[in-house]
């Protein structure tokens, strides 16, 4: 696979060492997969499957982040869906993050918005365009203002 990330079979010894730690006693048995397809998430957990995906496109970037992303995961598994207060709390106690760090890749650098109606476009370099919502041709009037530098959103978890 790939010789800084471990095996399938790793883990999922990690994964039942973080059952055995954090929920003694409880049945939480899921398998632990790469995916090669995850694009928009570090982690997923397909409850119904009893199958936990990571993201092999963030986790060659953010390798330390495995732990944390299982972790994560690993609540889930446990059945507490959501991100919501019993979530948060968990994840104090697992030590793990609520949100993930940005996707790795190519972002939007610049955000930019119609003096008109509003539309806001983000763009990977500076532009000049007119707003094609208030016009289908240039026009000036609706020329984008720009807003600033684009926030970067985080992966799902
Ligand atoms: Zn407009
Ligand atoms: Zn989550």
């Amino acid at each position: 696979m790939n010789a800084t990330l471990p095996e399938h079979h790793e883990l999922d010894a990690a994964f039942r060492g973080l059952v055995a730690e954090y929920y003694p006693g409880k049945t939480v048995e899921f398998r632990v997969e790469w995916s090669d397809r995850m694009t928009r998430s570090a982690g997923l957990c397909y409850y119904r499957k009893g199958v936990i995906r990571l993201s092999l496109k963030y986790h060659r970037v953010f390798p330390q982040e495995i732990l944390n992303t299982l972790k994560h995961e690993l609540i889930h598994a446990a059945g507490v869906l959501g991100h919501g207060r019993r979530f948060r709390s968990e994840a104090r106690r697992l030590g793990c993050d609520v949100k993930a760090r940005p996707m790795p890749g190519r972002p939007y650098k610049w955000v930019y918005a119609c003096p008109a109606c509003g539309l806001e476009v983000k763009t990977r370099r500076r532009v000049d365009y007119s707003c094609g919502q208030c016009s289908r041709r240039w026009n000036p009037r609706y020329r984008l203002l720009l807003k600033g530098p684009a926030a970067r959103a985080a992966a799902n978890l």
